[in-house]
């Protein structure tokens, strides 16, 4: 009984990204223009249709990925016209059904420079995580490294990877430029902001920067302004909620920037208040 209780609380003070319950399906919808979510209740997953194929953002857990191709197929398109697998960061939620992906699809999988070596380990390599068995997941081939800034071109469609480090060390959040009825918009799927249980934010041996990281990346994303808030969970931009309110408000409720400032700003507010903590 004690060992049981034991586990318990050592399971419930892991990383909260990592603590979740066995996945569920979600409803697969077109966001605004062709930016579709294929994900599943907590997990997110993005794919942009273009002509010329599609992009997949975030492949989820291993057993996320039937119901990520099962929610393509729903909306009419086809898992084999994945041609680029991005992720938002190299943590087993958003990058272990990689492998899986890119041999159903034979996508290109393109990763920020300073997340490969995790992503190409399974994690292995992770600052925080490299000696939790528990957190790695199948190793994985990149086929292209990005850099900050640069611009992913598909069938007309343009994203852009932008380094919101500190989270993970290629920590990225996607910019897409899509149209939708007409008038043009930013959608900006944020990587992740939240201090892990566990990160050290000053004096870090594996990994120095981490504080300026989070302090550039709340910088990035504040310029960013975007007008559809997005996110690597579904939770941060109230997923559920919006996908209520869809078709039955005159407006799109993902076309949110006031939502997007607040939510950068609060982050801004708890990630001084855990660096305060830190350096008492
Ligand atoms: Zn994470």
């Amino acid at each position: 009984m004690k060992k049981t209780l034991l586990i318990f609380i050592l399971l419930l003070a892991r990383h909260a990204c990592f603590a979740y319950p066995l996945p569920h399906p979600f409803p697969p919808f077109r966001i605004a223009g062709n930016l579709y979510y294929v994900g599943t209740d907590d997990l997110t997953s993005y794919l942009i249709v273009t002509p010329k194929g599609n992009i997949l953002i975030n492949s989820e857990l291993e057993a996320n990925v039937p119901m990520i191709k099962s929610s393509i197929e729903k909306l009419g398109f086809k898992f084999s016209d994945t041609k680029i697998l991005l992720i938002s960061h190299a943590h087993f939620d958003h990058a272990a059904g990689s492998h899986l992906i890119k041999q159903q699809t034979n996508s290109k999988y393109m990763v920020m420079d300073a997340d490969a070596s995790d992503v190409e380990s399974g994690g292995r390599t992770n600052f925080n995580y490299a000696h939790d068995p528990s957190t790695y997941f199948p190793k994985t081939i990149v086929d292209k490294i990005l850099h900050d800034g640069d611009r992913i071109e598909l069938g007309g469609t343009t994203l852009i990877a932008h380094l919101t480090a500190g989270h993970t060390p290629g920590c990225t959040s996607w910019e897409i430029r899509l149209k939708d009825h007409g008038k043009q918009y930013k959608a900006i799927i944020i990587g992740s902001l939240s201090v892990n249980p566990g990160y050290q934010l000053i004096h870090n041996k594996t990994y120095p920067n981490i504080l300026h990281d989070y302090q550039h990346a709340i910088k990035v994303l504040k310029a960013l302004h975007g007008d559809i808030f997005l996110a690597s969970h579904a939770g941060m931009f109230d997923l559920q909620k919006k996908y209520t309110l869809l078709n039955k408000t005159k407006s799109n409720p993902f076309i949110d920037p006031q939502a997007y400032e607040k939510y950068i700003a609060k982050q801004e507010v708890m990630f001084n208040r855990e660096l305060a903590k830190q350096a008492l």
